[in-house]
């Protein structure tokens, strides 16, 4: 086994980590579905899509548990002599049990995608309140939802609303990543691109896909045509 080896390996595990979100967002948007679609019987398969999405959850914490301690101890590695190497697997094995043993099922329920779980469908069951309530004025609702829709970056409107946990702005998911990316290259911090906004450093991890808003986009283009 080599350093190069563990890399590739690690690289491989998140990519299957990134799968991982994509299905959870995947559940959350069936779950959404189902509670709209006024079944009588979906609190049973909601809890069921619930729990998947918790499983998901603790694999997601896991992943990330594991690369942190094969990161660390293998830039550690690097710098001793090769025979070295030759313990990585049992100590990476050893502190990933140890990390593994405290964790605890309610700190799942804060995962990022666990919350957003909650809140499509908390939203999906309020929604028919918040649709009437739109009908009161259209204009105002028309005027809204452009300004909404749009992305501040590109002007258009949004496939993958990503909303900032921390200024509550949206912004296209391509178009914030690319410029967090291109900033961070420079060195510099990310400020949010909305004119008047006072968040300085926007970074990935605020960014969390907008169910509803995504729904809502896509629900008003197929009424379009
Ligand atoms: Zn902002």
């Amino acid at each position: 086994m080599s350093i190069s080896m563990v890399h590739a390996a690690l690289s491989g595990l998140k990519s299957c980590q990134q799968d991982i979100g994509t299905s959870m967002d995947v559940v959350t948007d069936v779950a959404m579905d189902l509670v709209e679609s006024h079944e009588t019987e979906h609190s049973s398969s909601v809890k069921e899509l619930q729990d998947m999405i918790l499983e998901c959850a603790s694999l997601d914490r896991e992943i990330n548990c594991f690369s942190d301690i094969v990161e660390r101890l293998s830039s550690e590695v690097s710098q001793l002599p090769p025979e070295a190497l030759f313990s990585l697997s049992v100590n990476v094995k050893e502190q990933f049990e140890q990390k593994k043993a405290s964790f605890s099922d309610a700190e799942l329920h804060n995962h990022q995608k666990v919350v957003a779980f909650k809140e499509g469908v908390g939203s999906a069951l309020h929604q028919d309140n918040g649709e009437a309530a739109e009908n009161v004025d259209e204009d105002i609702a028309v005027t809204q939802s452009q300004v909404i829709f749009t992305c501040p970056l590109t002007q258009v409107e949004m496939e993958n609303p990503m909303k900032n946990k921390v200024c509550n702005h949206h912004y296209d998911e391509g178009a914030i990543l690319a410029m967090i990316k291109a900033r961070h290259k420079q060195h510099k911090k990310c400020r949010c691109p909305v004119v008047g906004c006072g968040n300085l450093d926007v970074t990935q991890a605020d960014l969390v896909l907008d169910q509803l808003l995504k729904r809502k986009i896509q629900k008003r283009n197929s009424n379009k045509v």
